[in-house]
């Protein structure tokens, strides 16, 4: 996996075959401003890998619509129209322009009430926050992007392990509960995930959970 600078550094080369040249310094500075936030980035990667409408475009605006555990839909602006993206800290995958409308799946995961009104009850954009970083966003675990009361993503460092109260990663008790000395099966992270919940799951909690980060937010409007 590469790093944050390179993923940047990667999209910054593809901008400069798909950016119209008077929109660039724009487009550098917003992608400046997200340096830092892997899930923006998985959105910039791919708008400008393979451009919605296959014309030269730049992102203006990065609006949050709706999060869930690790996932984050987010619309990208641009003078052409308004895109819309399913997106985590690895990777975005590209669902349409926003007059079209949402899969029914995605909708559903990310609660919206039906196809139908979905176009309809996002025609004022501007009603939705643009994204602010989730690592700036103290109510979010900084490492899996859960929310206050949801379950981390299974390997996140954040998670405490309900045996010993240890960092769940890098204590014993994986192995001592599943009676193995290494993890090498698929089928050995469903019967940890069964152990976790028959134990007691612990789930994010901003409070006691959430180091302190020394960033101050950045200007994102
Ligand atoms: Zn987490
Ligand atoms: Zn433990």
């Amino acid at each position: 996996m590469k790093n944050l600078k390179e993923r940047s550094q990667e999209i910054a080369l593809l901008m400069q075959y798909a950016v119209p040249e008077a929109e660039r310094v724009p487009a550098r500075k917003l992608l400046e401003k997200y340096g830092d936030d892997a899930v923006a980035l998985s959105v910039f990667h791919h708008f400008y890998s393979f451009l919605p409408e296959g014309l030269d475009d730049a992102i203006t605006i990065l609006r949050r619509l709706a999060r869930r555990e690790s996932k984050f839909l987010l619309c990208a602006t641009t003078s052409h129209g308004d895109y819309l993206y399913a997106t985590d800290s690895e990777a975005a995958v590209f669902l349409g322009p926003l007059a079209e409308g949402m899969p029914g799946e995605v909708l559903d995961f990310f609660g919206f009430a039906s196809p139908e009104t979905f176009p309809k009850t996002h025609q004022d954009l501007g009603r939705f926050p643009v994204h602010v970083p989730p690592y700036l966003d103290r109510s979010l675990c900084p490492a899996c992007h859960a929310a206050e009361g949801e379950f981390h993503t299974l390997g996140c460092p954040v998670e405490i392990c309900p045996w010993c109260g240890g960092q769940l990663t890098s204590c014993p008790c994986r192995f001592s509960q599943l009676g193995i000395h290494e993890m090498d099966k698929e089928a050995q992270i469903d019967d940890l995930l069964e152990l976790l919940y028959a134990k007691g799951r612990i789930p994010f909690n901003a409070e006691e959970q959430a180091p302190a980060y020394p960033t101050s937010p950045a200007d994102l409007d």
